[in-house]
């Protein structure tokens, strides 16, 4: 048995070959696994547990059943933040913080999506405030889901705009003293996290602590990838299973 990590599959109406993939990995892993870990963005956005596109019915359809044998952990990523106790209820998942501490096989493992560790993106972490803020997002949910659409539809052209100038920018990445401080309040467990879109291991170092990170690969195209944890420790791979190594 093992847990898995997923992160950032960032599924929308316009990507059919990753919502099938994970369809697919769901019906592969059920019943298989001791715990699934979905640590952010699995949607590119999320505007309300009312959200009703079309697409959103296989996938949640999926988790639902995938839940009844496996405990199935979601966690708020910077795209799908206002994933609630309605989307619990239609998926089977249930909600953890940002950052959670999990033990496993004898380890502790600290859990986070990433994104609050970008901390030289000041205008981000300001808006990441605000939009965490209950009065920001209950005006938010009172708007009718039309509009939320038509606002999460403006928001994404904004980042794909910026994307596309910018390319990877080293203020999308996280910073080292970010790291080191959550490292440091959390006893340096391992860290895991995705959002940045930059798969590898690292090893924080400071005085006599030392730990590893790792970082999710994120799901694009027609290929995805997980993180799987057992006895052994952390290992990457690709999926769909039989697909080549990134
Ligand atoms: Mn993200």
């Amino acid at each position: 048995m093992a847990i898995h990590f997923i992160s950032d599959l960032h599924l929308a109406e316009d990507t059919p070959a990753l919502n099938q993939l994970f369809l697919d990995t769901l019906q592969c892993w059920q019943g298989q696994l001791e715990a699934l870990y979905i640590l952010g963005d699995l949607f590119e956005c999320w505007v309300g547990d009312d959200d009703d596109s079309t697409f959103l019915a296989k996938p949640l359809a999926a988790m639902q059943q995938f839940a009844i044998y496996t405990p199935l952990y979601v966690m708020h990523g910077n795209r799908d933040f206002l994933l609630g106790e309605g989307f619990c209820q239609r998926s089977g998942g249930q909600l953890i913080a940002d950052p959670t501490v999990i033990s496993a096989y004898g380890q502790h493992y600290l859990l986070s999506h990433g994104d609050a560790l970008c901390t030289d993106d000041h205008a981000y972490q300001q808006f990441r405030q605000i939009s965490r803020s209950q009065i920001w997002q209950q005006a938010m949910l009172a708007r009718p889901l039309t509009e939320r659409h038509a606002i999460a539809r403006q928001a994404r052209q904004q980042s794909e705009m910026a994307k596309q100038q910018n390319g990877l920018s080293a203020i999308s990445d996280v910073t080292d003293s970010a790291v080191t401080r959550l490292l440091a309040e959390h006893n340096w467990p391992t860290l895991i996290h995705g959002h940045t879109h930059r798969p590898a291991q690292h090893l924080h170092q400071q005085a006599q602590h030392c730990a590893q990170r790792w970082v999710i690969p994120d799901w694009h195209d027609q290929q995805g990838a997980y993180l799987r944890l057992d006895a052994s420790g952390l290992s990457s791979h690709p999926l769909p299973a039989d697909s080549a190594p990134k």
